[in-house]
């Protein structure tokens, strides 16, 4: 029988089960998909100081380039942000997913993919493993603690109706486009707000005239293949350009869980629902959450009780709740296009000493 099952092999599942592991925990992680790393779910961006302190080291066969220089460009205003304490990085998410997973099978985890958690074995209240499936076979595997590491939508956790209760909704629709064409030399990760604000273009190279072309829209009713063709073709304006991969997906709020966990279950990562009103948690701090959730996984099984998360959910909170704090969304809304214009004309180049935010940038100009 497995101390732990890990339930999903995104950053939170590899963080979750390799920290489990090297607690001494016997463990397995599943996930459903048919390959770790794929289909891609997000735009490849991290921050290179961010996962050091989370000890991945960046390896060079999934960083494609990293970058000091940020330029909003709004029309005919550019602003131009360099960040002097602060490199981001572009990276082959698919690549650094399956680096995370083989780091979790090193440290002694056992992986299965193309393998459903379709549902929690219960036993007096309490979860006590889970129904797997594979293919057309079923079977339960008993554990002392499921980790639950299934991202946004997670259907599964409706079985537990004390988990869950707020709806779900779209919050936000994406379209990324990896585009080959000659770009020259682009040493920035470029952002192009849209005239009505409502949406947001990016340009991330990739090197060797590859970029990641992406589309964030706050209006999930858009067509976004649409956008996109008009983007490319009368902003970027390329000569010629060809389309090697298009991933659009909806971002959910998700049903937002109202606990961390219940007896013999922890939530960790997106699954959390933690900040979904904002946006999303991040590759980085949905790591962090597996960690904490392994500690608080290994005090349960030592102390044979369910302890309430309190202190699990106080730590994720200290890393994602400043989104919260700043009404991103509100002031987003607030905002005009003459005053994002005329902020980004009076800012000219700046200089950023941001200890690890991203966010503060977009704060400078909201
Ligand atoms: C469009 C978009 C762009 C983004 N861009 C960035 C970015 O540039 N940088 C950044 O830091 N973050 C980005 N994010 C956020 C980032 O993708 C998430 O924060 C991160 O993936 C969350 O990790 P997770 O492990 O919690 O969940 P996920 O990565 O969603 O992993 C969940 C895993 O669980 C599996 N699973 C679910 N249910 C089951 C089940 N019942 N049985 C078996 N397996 C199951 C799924 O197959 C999946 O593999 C982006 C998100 C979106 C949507």
């Amino acid at each position: 029988m497995y101390d732990v099952i890990v339930i999903g092999s995104g950053p939170a599942g590899c963080a979750a089960s390799k920290k489990c592991a090297e607690l001494g925990l016997r463990t397995l992680m599943v996930d459903r998909r048919l390959e770790i790393g794929a289909p891609l779910r997000d735009f490849e961006i991290v921050s290179r100081d961010g996962l050091q302190s989370l000890g991945i080291d960046i390896e060079k066969h999934w960083l494609d380039l990293s970058f000091r220089k940020i330029q909003i460009i709004f029309g005919n205003v550019r602003s131009t942000v360099i960040l002097d304490d602060m490199e981001i990085c572009s990276i082959e998410a698919d690549k650094f997913e399956k680096h995370i997973a083989a780091l979790s099978s090193r440290a002694g985890a056992d992986i299965m993919i193309k393998t459903e958690a379709v549902s929690f074995v219960m036993e007096r209240g309490t979860v006590s493993g889970v129904r797997l499936r594979s293919g057309n076979a079923e079977n339960e595997e008993k554990c002392r603690i499921v980790i639950f590491a299934g991202g946004v939508d997670s259907p599964i956790l409706h079985g537990i109706p004390e988990l869950v209760y707020s709806g779900d909704r779209v919050v936000a629709r994406t379209l990324q486009r990896r585009v080959v064409a000659d770009f020259g030399k682009l040493d920035s990760i470029d952002l192009y707000p849209g005239d009505n604000l409502r949406h947001i273009f990016a340009v991330i190279p990739k090197g060797d005239n590859l970029a990641n072309v992406v589309l964030v829209s706050r209006d999930a009713s858009i067509d976004a293949v649409r956008y996109m063709n008009d983007f490319m073709d009368n902003v970027l304006k390329l000569k010629k350009w060809g389309s090697l991969q298009d991933v659009s997906s909806e971002v959910h709020s998700g049903k937002i869980p109202l606990k961390l966990g219940v007896p013999g279950l922890i939530l960790t990562g997106e699954s959390t629902g933690i900040n979904h009103d904002n946006w999303v948690m991040g590759i980085e701090n949905a790591y962090s959450s597996g960690v904490w959730a392994a500690e608080a996984a290994k005090k349960m099984i030592e102390n044979g009780e369910f302890e309430e998360l309190s202190e699990y959910r106080k730590k994720i909170m200290e890393v994602t709740g400043h989104i919260e704090n700043r009404n991103f969304r509100e002031k987003l809304d607030n905002l005009d296009a003459d005053a994002l214009r005329s902020r980004l004309t009076a800012s000219g180049t700046l200089h950023f000493q941001m200890h690890g935010s991203l966010l503060d940038i977009l704060e400078k100009f909201l």
